[in-house]
């Protein structure tokens, strides 16, 4: 089955491709060792890893480190797009999880690999309903809670590249189409999730999501 991205009037949209933008912010690129970027770092994930709802199932043999990001459905396709028009082709805008082998991924960069599969495994692209741009505040600030403790929070005007910014940088390599993910970068704070953990995700004062984490073999 295709995956499916369901928006607030009931309409769902086909994903395509999902991309991702790594060290967006730069208290989380220093958190990790890493130097930050004057252009925009992207890489993608499998389309087949998306997951939503209220259950989150992972791999009970490694360690997955949560990545809180903001994640805008691309709803109108489009090439080289400018960055006084590119909110015109986000559909829509939800949190999402960019879930992460860490340990695979380490490995991964020391021997100057791509990332690819430390990114993509079953249920690695998670992310909460989506709103429409505008009712949401982009000023406001967007959190995950682990058991009832905030382990991450940011801001959309906290990154190095705007989201007009991004679109237009990844646009003028790769033409954007209809049901495309970004995921947007992950703000400071990214640790370990485990087995039984409840997790909440909001922006401001709405909650988008409320998972229970179970292991994948169960
Ligand atoms: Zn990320």
């Amino acid at each position: 089955m295709i995956p499916q991205i369901i928006l607030f009037d009931g309409e769902s949209i086909p994903v395509r491709n999902i991309y991702c933008v790594g060290r967006n912010y730069s208290e989380h690129a220093r958190e990790l060792g890493n130097e930050v970027p004057t252009e925009a770092i992207f890489f993608s994930k499998s389309s087949a890893c998306l997951a939503s709802g209220n259950e989150l199932s992972l791999p009970d043999d490694s360690t997955i480190h949560h990545e809180l990001e903001i994640v805008l459905l691309i709803g109108t396709g489009g090439y080289r797009i400018g960055v006084d028009t590119a909110w015109r082709y986000v559909a829509a805008v939800g949190l999402g999880l960019d879930l992460t082998d860490r340990a695979l991924q380490n490995r991964l960069k020391e021997k100057k690999l791509p990332w690819f599969l430390s990114k993509s495994f079953r249920n690695s692209a998670f992310v909460t309903r989506f709103g429409k741009p505008e009712d949401l505040n982009l000023a406001d600030s967007f959190w995950l809670k682990r058991n009832a403790t905030t382990v991450q929070q940011g801001r959309a005007t906290d990154m190095l590249f705007n989201i007009p910014e991004l679109i237009r940088q990844l646009s003028a390599r790769i033409p954007l189409l209809p049901g495309d993910l970004l995921y947007t970068g992950t703000p400071p704070g990214v640790g370990p999730l485990a087995i039984g953990d409840q997790l909440e995700l909001g922006w401001g004062e709405t909650t988008l999501a409320q998972i229970q984490v179970t292991a994948s073999n169960k």
